[in-house]
């Protein structure tokens, strides 16, 4: 147990989910821990993307913790899908129910963690220049909370107001009787570009790749049906434990080539109305044979041309490719915003962006004027946020040079030549292929036991071996080169972010994940050194 107030058991960075369910457990645990976060209040993403329309796409009543039966009784969803607001009212609630607030520094970033290996301590540092010791470094600081603006030549010339999607203000933004640029189409754009488009006087969508999306099909929520789930929550979670995603993502066992024409349409059709990520669970193979992909991807191409008016603006908004290669999305009104006469595609695959300038965006020669430039233009995702912390394991190693060749970890959670170091969602977990929350908590509960386990034993020091490692990072690398997943340039395999390494990053095994870190625990930390 730490003696004073600058050392602790466990320095935790993040305190989104991740960071504030791991204090939760840090604190069941007798540890003293003290979690760091750059943001000025708790919640991390649902405390960064306030932009309009910002809502999860797992259902509420499963994108929630479940380790407070308590809580989870308590908190009334009034969505299917909950709004930002309603998700960052939510985590301020459990920061203030179990009393977390005392242990987070807000305002404060991480910027180096050194492992003294004489000690088995590490020596974290933040931006402000405050030094602590801790015996286990925790990083909790998401897959998706760095932020990518990309390069375009002239943006800092730009006289108007410039937003990212992953950083907005919290003051509300009014967008009426101004023009307004939105550069990217992704699950944000997505989110935004109604609700944008509704209240400027005009609408600029800049987009390089058009996206498959599907109807969220979002609703109130009824209070019978809470009342439903609540009566036997535990029996939901039991669902949701063997599905990704959660709620109903559970593939029919069939291929989509089986069926005739007929069949295979009415399952997609009851999808398309019941909304949201299930979709993808339409077919059993969708995500391994490019046959039985190309019907589902025909069939939301053939959507979309139906809802779009213009023919060409519906050509240039329907997918190419692979549905469900990047993150599917799922939207109110996304495509029938495009009917509106206040709304301009502008596609930039034809004609990129040359330049931004005082007034607005330069492409293919043509200027667009606008009073606000809005970069829905996502994340340096997964390990962004870990290579922006100067992390340094034993020898004075760091992990930026480490993973210069994309990230190594064994289950996700840990990194050889970086003992007492976990991640929570880390390259090499499920992470962003299941629904969050759980995964957290599947983390958390993970390393809260093993540290329960060393306190019992009195060690001091863990870390991976290299067998496990190498092990585990063919297996993950395996089991995607199995799927379509790594046939496109999504964000998962790093290809958003000029430069960086092309590494599959999640890993494509939820449940069996969760049933492999059970035995590793199960067998005295297989594939790990104590001491
Ligand atoms: P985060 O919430 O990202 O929190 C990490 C925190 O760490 C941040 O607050 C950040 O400021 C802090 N931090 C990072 N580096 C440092 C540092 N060096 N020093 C101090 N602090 C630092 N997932 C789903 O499963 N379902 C959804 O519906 C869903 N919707 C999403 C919608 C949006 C708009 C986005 C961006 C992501 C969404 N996700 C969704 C993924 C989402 O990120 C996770 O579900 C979850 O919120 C992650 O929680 P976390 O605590 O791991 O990370
Ligand atoms: P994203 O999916 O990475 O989308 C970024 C968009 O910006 C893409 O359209 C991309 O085009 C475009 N872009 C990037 N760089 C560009 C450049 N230099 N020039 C022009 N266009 C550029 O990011 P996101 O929309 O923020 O979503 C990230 C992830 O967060 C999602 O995949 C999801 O996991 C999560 N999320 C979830 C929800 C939800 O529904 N709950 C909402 C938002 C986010 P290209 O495709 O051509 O690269």
């Amino acid at each position: 147990m730490a003696t004073s107030d600058r050392s602790y058991d466990a320095v935790v960075v993040g305190a989104g989910f991740a960071g504030l369910c791991m204090l939760h457990r840090l604190r069941g645990l007798g540890l003293t821990a003290r979690v760091f976060e750059a943001g000025s209040g708790v919640g991390g993403t649902w405390f960064w993307n306030r932009y309009p329309g910002a809502r999860c796409d797992v259902e509420s009543l499963e994108y929630s913790y479940q380790f407070s039966d308590e809580l989870q009784q308590e908190w009334e969803w009034t969505e299917r899908y909950a709004s930002q607001p309603e998700i960052l009212r939510y985590l301020n609630h459990v920061a203030d129910r179990f009393d977390l607030r005392r242990d987070v520094t807000l305002n404060t970033r991480v910027a180096s963690a050194v492992f003294d290996e004489s000690a088995d301590r590490w020596t974290v540092r933040t931006d402000d220049g405050d030094t602590v010791t801790a015996r286990f470094f925790i990083m909790a600081t998401g897959c998706l909370s760095s932020t990518n603006t990309p390069a375009i030549p002239g943006r800092e010339s730009f006289a108007g107001t410039t937003l990212h999607t992953g950083r907005w203000p919290h003051e509300p933004v009014d967008f009426s009787g101004k023009r307004v640029a939105v550069i990217g189409t992704g699950s944000s754009a997505i989110q935004a570009i109604p609700l944008i488009a509704a209240e400027a006087d005009h609408l600029y969508v800049f987009q390089r790749t058009a996206n498959f999306s599907v109807p969220a099909q979002n609703r109130p929520l009824g209070a019978d049906e809470q009342r439903a789930v609540k009566r036997d929550y535990a029996a939901l979670r039991a669902r949701g434990s063997q599905m990704a995603f959660g709620f109903d993502t559970r593939s029919n066992e069939r291929s989509a080539l089986e069926l005739d024409d007929d069949a295979r349409r009415a399952e997609y059709e009851a999808r398309w109305a019941s909304g949201g990520l299930p979709f993808l669970g339409s077919f059993a193979d969708l995500l391994f044979d490019r046959a039985a992909n190309a019907t589902a991807a025909d069939f939301i191409r053939e959507k979309i041309r139906a809802l779009v008016d213009d023919p060409k603006v519906a050509d240039l908004l329907t997918p190419s490719g692979i549905v469900g290669c990047k993150r599917l999305c799922s939207d109110t009104d996304y495509f029938s915003t495009f009917n509106r006469p206040n709304v301009t595609l502008v596609d930039i695959a034809s004609a990129p962006i040359e330049a931004i300038t005082a007034t607005g965006i330069r492409t293919g020669g043509a200027q667009y004027d606008v009073d606000v430039i809005v970069f829905a233009t996502g994340f340096d995702a997964m390990t962004g946020p870990l290579l922006r912390v100067d992390i340094r394991g034993r020898g004075g190693r760091a992990l930026r040079d480490k993973w210069a060749e994309g990230p190594r970890s064994y289950l996700g959670l840990a990194t050889v030549g970086f003992p007492n170091l976990f991640v929570i969602t880390g390259p090499g977990s499920p992470s962003v292929l299941s629904n969050m929350v759980p995964s957290i908590e599947q983390h958390t509960n993970w390393i809260a036991a093993c540290l329960g386990w060393m306190e019992a034993r009195g060690l001091r020091r863990i870390e991976a071996t290299s067998e496990a490692e190498d092990a585990w990072v063919a297996h993950v690398n395996e089991v995607a080169d199995s799927t379509l997943y790594p046939s496109c340039n999504s964000w998962y395999l790093g290809a958003n972010i000029p430069g960086k390494p092309r590494v599959f990053m999640p890993y494509l095994g939820y449940p069996a994940y969760v049933q492999k870190c059970d035995e590793v625990a199960a067998r005295g930390y297989e594939g790990f050194t104590v001491g």
